[in-house]
């Protein structure tokens, strides 16, 4: 865990999680030092650029008393957390990097969890958070649960399907795929292997059944539909009009070319901006995807904020 002296000092240098050195006009502004924490696009000569609305739709948080024993549980080696795990912690290194709303989403790993986690995620400030609630396939009567969800202020649920030992295919998770079709809610899945359980119920091509199945279904794909497993992503996924992606932990993971390739043909009205923050550095995630001369200005301003924004509001 990095003080945050060194981190903010760590941003003036020119990193980014490749190693490349793209030359552009964006690549100039990532290269600039963060003291004004914010991020621009679109400069020209002697004006300012616009400034870059920026939500990060995939966020660990964990209440302060169990935070040290929740991130050393899910600390694999050379894999560490980049900041505290804490809200306070979340919130000062979004606002030192002009990011405007994180989406919090949790993961319980036991059914008896999943109402103490909502019951935190009701205590998050929406001034700055996006709470998801909880699901685990062993809650009794999980239909009706889901089913107070969005009259609570969750916009739907995250389920990490290899901590959890379930398939997305099992018949327990019937129920909540039909309340999340009945009832609008945004399925928030890790997707592809994964640093520690090595077991991936959800593959690209488990999902893409899944997606066949419910017709409507609201589903955010975690790691650009799957993480480490992206040629079955291209194969079963990719371009696909019922499924997001976010980019978490992404970067830096896959090929640059094949990341691109992935959003560009996936649609970039189709990807969000995630970090797995704490795990990675907002930094360095958002200075990559930045500097990509590949996107245009209007593909990042949907990556970065507007593909989310529209998600939650429909
Ligand atoms: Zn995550």
């Amino acid at each position: 865990m990095r003080p945050y002296l060194s981190w903010i000092e760590g941003l003036t240098t020119n990193q980014n999680a490749t190693g490349s050195n793209p030359v552009g006009r964006t690549s100039l502004l990532a290269d600039r030092p963060l003291s004004s924490g914010r991020f621009f696009i679109s400069p020209c000569e002697g004006r300012k650029g616009s400034l870059l609305k920026i939500i990060d739709t995939h966020v660990h948080v964990f209440p302060d008393a169990l935070e040290p024993h929740a991130v050393e549980a899910l600390t694999v080696p050379g894999r560490g957390a980049h900041i505290r795990g804490t809200l306070a912690a979340a919130q000062t290194r979004m606002q030192q990097l002009g990011v405007s709303s994180g989406w919090t989403i949790p993961v319980a790993t036991r059914a008896s969890q999943v109402a103490t986690i909502n019951e935190y995620a009701l205590t998050q400030d929406r001034r700055y958070f996006v709470p998801f609630g909880a699901m685990h396939p062993d809650v009794e009567d999980a239909y009706g649960l889901l089913s107070t969800y969005k009259g609570l202020g969750l916009p739907g649920f995250k389920m990490h399907f290899d901590f959890q030992e379930v398939s997305p295919l099992d018949a327990r998770m019937q129920p909540i795929f039909d309340a999340a079709v009945d009832f609008g809610l945004i399925c928030y899945f890790h997707a592809g292997d994964d640093v520690g359980p090595h077991t991936c119920h959800g593959s690209p091509e488990v999902f893409a059944q899944v997606l066949d199945a419910y017709p409507g279904i609201r589903m955010v794909l975690a790691h650009l539909g799957g993480w480490r497993m992206w040629d079955d992503v291209e194969e079963h996924l990719v371009g696909r009009g019922d499924v997001y992606f976010d980019t978490a932990y992404c970067a830096g993971e896959m090929p640059v070319g094949q990341l691109l390739r992935i959003i560009l043909n996936h649609g970039t009205d189709k990807v969000l901006f995630g970090t797995d923050s704490p795990w990675t550095d907002l930094a360095k995630e958002i200075r990559f995807f930045t500097a990509r001369d590949e996107l245009s200005d209007a593909d990042k301003e949907a990556l970065f904020h507007g593909n989310a924004e529209r998600l939650l509001q429909s």
